[in-house]
């Protein structure tokens, strides 16, 4: 694996594979690798044959600066891991070489009303910064592939909208949840629960499973409130558990339409996310 530290390194290597004919698949992520993170790399390597992937802790889509001062890293073990899995590039700039001096970030405000809820909503100017980075990061790297996780749902909204705006050439993935065998989706976060709180934290997604063996006409909304009142109960803080129509995360109208249940609660500290396609 060859490492860059500089955006200018970077592009004219991949500049030279791609005049080789090499296919660039690129997995975006913020380290503190999981192997949710090696899933990504390794549907990456499935379909393209030179793979980059980035670490890049970005500050501009942090909106809590003690989240952003106690964000997991792991850069040895990453590198290690990413070795492993035979990605081919890794980008690992540092902050002073991707933003200038007081760069203003760009604006997601005209991308829709899912920008507006949820993460949108909890974490002001969020996906600002997951675009301002991602359209720096997808100009460097010009992949022709990218993978993201449905762990972050929104953000896949956000990005599928980018790609259509900015990079229509560029092929978006959404991969599947990795999870814990107990069920909690793996997150460089979980690191940061007590032991308590790591027993418990897989009560998220057998509570999600649970409104999902509801998933009727008659049943859902019933199912869903009980599920809101069980992740309130402490030392589960529920920021939202809720239904939304799986494209436009607009509040489910109807029972029939595409649909997908989205979590956010907070455990102790930690701020966990997840969610469930329904059926
Ligand atoms: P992050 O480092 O948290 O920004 O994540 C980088 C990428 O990995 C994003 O596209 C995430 O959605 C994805 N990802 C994070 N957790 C998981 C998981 N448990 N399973 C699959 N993908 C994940």
């Amino acid at each position: 694996m060859i490492l860059f530290k500089q955006a200018s390194q970077l592009f004219l290597y991949l500049e030279k594979k791609r005049a080789e004919g090499a296919h660039i698949g690129f997995v975006p992520t913020m380290g503190a690798l999981h192997a949710g993170h090696i899933s990504l790399i390794d549907q990456a390597k499935a379909s393209c044959d030179l793979v980059v992937c980035s670490i890049f802790v970005n500050p501009t889509q942090f909106n809590n600066p003690n989240d952003l001062a106690t964000y997991p890293r792991t850069p040895e073990r990453d590198i290690q891991l990413l070795e492993e899995a035979g990605c081919h590039v890794l980008f690992h700039p540092e902050a002073s070489d991707v933003y200038e001096p007081n760069e203003q970030k760009l604006s997601s405000a005209d991308y829709g009303y899912f920008i507006t809820v949820l993460e949108g909503a909890k974490r002001p100017g969020h996906f600002d910064g997951v675009v301002t980075i991602l359209t720096k990061l997808f100009a460097w790297v010009e992949p022709n592939e990218v993978y993201f996780g449905q762990k972050d749902y929104q953000q896949c909204l956000v990005v599928k909208e980018l790609i259509k705006r900015k990079f229509p050439e560029i092929k978006f993935h959404m991969c599947a949840i990795l999870r814990e065998k107990d069920g909690l989706a793996m997150s460089s976060r979980n690191v940061r629960l007590t032991a308590y709180e790591r027993k418990l934290a897989p009560a998220i997604y057998e509570t999600m499973l649970e409104v999902g063996s509801h998933w009727n006409a008659n049943e859902w909304q019933e199912a869903l409130a009980t599920a809101q009142t069980k992740l309130s109960k402490e030392p589960f803080n529920l920021e939202y558990l809720t239904i939304c129509n799986a494209e436009t995360l607009e509040p489910l109208s109807t029972f029939e339409e595409k649909a997908i249940l989205l979590v956010a609660v907070v455990l102790g500290n930690t701020r966990l996310i997840d969610n469930l396609m329904l059926p």
